[in-house]
């Protein structure tokens, strides 16, 4: 088999495509050596090394040796030098890793590899230049006996030890006072000696002196790195399969540490922050690159180069507008100066902001670099929420110190006083200051503290939780199950890591990564959600704004699946179509109960003991959904709505403290007692499968049908004012054709009822959702009465797996952690358990009924993965939270193209 890709010389055995098999490094390596790009010649050892190496006790395959000898021979023919000379100049590498995409806590690099005693003076008397030889050997060392042979800082002990060492030998010999670059070749020689006594005492083993261990040792160095911790966690982070493996790259070395015509330097072909289209980067002279990354010396910016080294210059930009033209994509670049020669050692993709990248996607369709449907893939869905999210100052961010982390909730940035309950929440907002809600867990009363507060912490619950669903479709930034907060509502305060913080005193999240930060952090608001949202002219006119529009238009043209929302109000329902949902997949009707007096009828509901105790609160209760009804029908403008009726799982509606229970008790003019005995009849052990959806309305018909007449009479009244509408009804929780056919039953005879009383007739719609197996497995039969299913996936998550959504945070970690799923199953859908129920669904119910439409409304409806799923199943829309609908119509773009 073939292990070892070489390139020089303007061929390459791999080339740009071979990512999975060379990594991205060598592979883009081997592409700009055949474009004819100045790279040093060099060797990949392939990713499938690196899977032999784990799957036979870290150790290779027989026929590496060989060929590794070959790509060191190719090397020396095109330099002229010979690894390990101890005669003329040797040849000296680069060893590097290269997963896929380039990974930050794998081993990065090993310079100046094949240095020993005896070839240090081969490149000392090849070079004339003592100081350079010396350094370069300096360095080896301190970099191998780090990177490959552990030499690193132990418990206790402030600096690395190779710092110590050279700090030592400045303080003995300069009293501290000199720049490393100003050490002599005598002081280097002294260092090395230093260094090698340094890793005998640490390892127990004298540096190993020949090069070609020191190449395997390195090369073992990469492999083994790829299963330390730091990798790990960066690969479940962002769902790199451990399977892949790196790739090991030698390179011949080229030096930008040999004088004053030398350097090296980092940069990308345009910012990376911004997108402006601008040459930006640093650099230092006479230094190697790590020096550059390493923060040791202040680099220059790369425009200084235009003054210093003209020539070179030139040579880059050249090279920077090949790079783009040739990878049709921005570029993020490595390059050595040595005595005046330019060489490139490494491109890849830059990494971007979420606005770079809608700039240059923007920008290089302008240029004609790319077509627009590129342009819609070049911006990551999962990032699009960045440019709606108030912004904290990212100065500030580097400055302040992580308290806690949790789950990232409701993206953006926010920051404020801390309240722990709604009621001095408001107080605080109505007093101006900027708030942030602070719950073990939030229920419905928390609502208006919600509204009030500028962000949302927990230290319970997961990301489809109440908190989380409710704060994303406010478009709140929250940060849900910190679990190391600990909250006392008596004292008022939140005790984490030893420190106390009390009622008022400044916390900040950061929503989109779930961190928690002390103290206050400087914000901004987006200009998109300006411009959209309170159609503010001066934000209208960004550019960025005006880009963003354009990509959504893109999208539109591309898209099969449409996106709709999931809204309670008619404002939220405004906010929603502002970004483009073309409709309602799911109206929470309980949530609509959460503000103000109508939990209190709610409650009033829930806790009657007769039909006549019902029938009196339901009918406080019609005309509140009868006027929010109409609100969100005119607010749709003429756009379908999908009705959800009742599903109030019982625990979030009953008052629990004897002081709300009290309170009701006063309002409803009945003893407390009796209320208590009810919460007590009413308790479930397990209320998410307990007396909840459908079931409801099959004890008690009298609510559907309440829900009915308020959804036919805003229906009716809105004709009559002229508003078109498209209600569709649907039915929660359906497991069997008899459940939905009892429910619709109802709802037929009211709607009946409505229009004789009325004399005149509304188009509407009934259907149900998919949200327990049962559901989707016999759901041949309920399509014989549903004429629309909607994928409940949080609950159909939740039974599917048999996996509390309100419960999992608790062991979710360790579950991603040891890769039983690689996504939470909660924010992202589970395709090969919870996605096959839907797809036996999709079949069956298109079977009875073909054309069956077909609609997702869980939180995974604006999950870009999950909304790529949708597409490849067949769904006719996806529904998620107002804010999210531009993630959603963006995902839905790309896996149309
Ligand atoms: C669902 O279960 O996916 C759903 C949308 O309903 P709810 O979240 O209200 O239970
Ligand atoms: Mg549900």
């Amino acid at each position: 088999a073939k292990y070892v890709y070489t390139w020089g010389a303007g061929k390459a055995d791999g080339n740009g495509s071979m990512k999975a098999l060379l990594g991205g490094k060598g592979a883009n390596l081997a592409e700009m050596t055949r474009i004819g790009l100045p790279v040093p010649p060099g060797f990949t050892i392939t990713t499938e090394v690196c899977t032999y190496y784990y799957a036979n006790k870290r150790t290779y395959p027989a026929a590496l040796q060989a060929q590794m000898e070959a790509g060191v021979a190719n090397m020396e023919k095109i330099m002229g030098t010979k690894f390990g000379a101890t005669n003329g100049m040797p040849l000296l590498v680069a060893v590097r890793s290269g997963a896929r995409d380039s990974m930050p806590g794998m081993m990065d690099t090993i310079l100046n590899l094949g240095l020993n005693d005896q070839t240090v003076i081969s490149l000392e008397n090849s070079t004339n230049n003592p100081r350079f030889a010396w350094d370069c050997y300096r360095r080896f060392i301190q970099m191998y006996g780090d990177v490959v042979l552990g030499v690193q800082k132990r418990e206790g002990e402030d600096h690395e030890p190779f710092e110590t060492v050279i700090e030592g030998f400045k303080h003995e010999k300069y009293h501290g006072d000199i720049e490393d670059s100003k050490l002599t070749a005598d002081d280097q020689k002294e260092l090395v000696k230093r260094f090698k006594a340094l890793v005998l005492e640490r390892t127990g083993k004298q540096f190993p002196n020949n090069p070609w261990d020191q190449l395997r040792g390195a090369a073992g160095a990469v492999f083994g790195s790829w299963m330390n911790d730091r990798a790990k966690v960066y690969r479940a982070k962002y769902n790199i399969p451990s399977e892949w493996g790196t790739a090991v790259n030698v390179q011949a070395m080229v030096f930008g540490n040999t004088g004053e015509t030398s350097g090296s330097g980092v940069a990308f072909t345009r910012n990376p922050a911004n997108g402006v289209n601008e040459f930006y980067g640093e650099f230092l002279i006479n230094a190697q690159g790590e020096d550059v990354v390493a923060g040791v010396r202040t680099p220059e910016p790369v425009l200084e180069l235009k003054k210093q080294m003209p020539k070179s210059y030139a040579e880059l930009l050249k090279v920077r507008a090949t790079l783009e033209k040739h990878f049709k994509d921005v570029q993020d670049i490595e390059f050595t100066i040595q005595e005046g020669k330019l060489f490139m050692l490494q491109t890849r993709n830059g990494k971007r902001t979420a606005a770079a990248a809608l700039k240059f996607s923007i920008d290089m369709v302008k240029e004609k670099l790319i077509d627009w449907k590129t342009a819609i893939t070049r911006n990551p869905a999962d990032q699009l929420e960045q440019l709606l999210a108030p912004i904290f100052d990212l100065a500030e961010v580097k400055k302040a110190s992580v308290i806690a982390t949790g789950l990232p909730a409701g993206p953006g940035a926010a920051t404020g006083k801390i309240y722990f309950n709604a009621e001095r929440s408001v107080q605080a907002a109505e007093k101006g200051e900027k708030v942030l809600l602070v719950r073990v867990e939030t229920s419905p009363e928390d609502l208006r503290g919600m509204i009030a507060a500028e962000g949302i912490l927990t230290a319970r619950g997961g990301v489809s939780s109440h908190a989380a669903l409710v704060a994303r479709q406010m478009g709140k930034v929250c940060v849900c199950g910190a679990a190391a907060l600990q909250i006392d509502y008596d004292k008022k305060t939140v005790t984490v890591g030893g420190t106390t913080y009390h009622e008022g005193d400044f916390l900040s999240i950061d929503g989109t990564s779930g961190t928690v930060y002390a103290g206050q952090i400087k914000t901004a608001p987006s200009e998109i959600i300006a411009g959209l949202v309170n159609n503010d002219a001066a934000a209208k006119a960004t550019e960025k704004f005006k880009s963003f529009t354009q990509l959504m238009k893109w999208c539109a043209q591309a898209t099969k699946l449409s996106v709709r929302t999931n809204a309670d109000t008619p404002e939220q329902t405004r906010i929603a179509v502002a970004f483009g949902a073309v409709g309602i997949g799911l109206t929470r009707t309980e949530h609509m109960f959460f503000e103000g007096d109508r939990i209190d009828a709610m409650r009033e509901m829930i806790l009657a003991d007769s039909l006549a105790g019902r029938e009196a609160a339901l009918a406080k209760l019609l005309p509140y959904q009868r006027d929010d009804f109409y609100g969100i029908f005119k607010a749709l403008k003429g756009f379908p709505a999908t009705i959800r009726f009742l599903d109030p799982p019982l625990h979030e509606f009953l008052p629990h403290t004897k002081e709300q229970q009290m309170d009701l008790a006063r309002k409803l003019s009945i003893p407390v007692e009796k209320i208590m005995h009810r919460v007590h009849e009413l308790h479930e052990f397990n209320p998410m499968l307990g007396f909840r959806g459908c079931r409801l309305g099959i004890k008690y018909p009298e609510i559907t049908a309440m829900q009915a007449r308020a959804v036919i009479e805003a229906a009716v009244k809105a004709k009559k004012d002229g508003i078109k509408s498209k209600p569709e009804i649907m039915i929660p929780l359906v497991g069997f054709k008899k459940e939905l056919d009892l429910q619709v039953a109802i709802v037929h005879e009211v709607a009946a009822k409505v229009f004789a009383e009325q004399k005149t007739k509304v188009e509407y719609s009934v259907g149900t959702m998919i949200e327990v197996p049962r559901g989707a497995l016999t759901a041949d039969e309920i399509a014989q009465t549903a004429e629309f299913f909607s994928f409940g996936t949080n609950d159909l998550t939740q039974t599917c797996l048999g996996m509390s959504r309100d419960d999992s945070g608790s062991f979710l970690a360790p579950y991603q952690e040891a890769e039983v799923f690689k996504k939470n199953p909660f924010a992202s859908v589970d395709q090969t358990g919870v996605g096959q129920l839907m797809k036996i669904a999709i079949e069956k119910g298109s079977k009875t009924r073909p054309g069956i439409k077909l609609g997702i409304c869980g939180e995974h409806g604006g999950d870009p993965d999950s909304v790529k799923f949708c597409h490849k199943i067949g769904l006719t829309y996806v529904s998620c939270s107002p804010y999210r609908v531009p993630v959603a119509r963006l995902a839905a773009a790309q896996a149309a193209i």
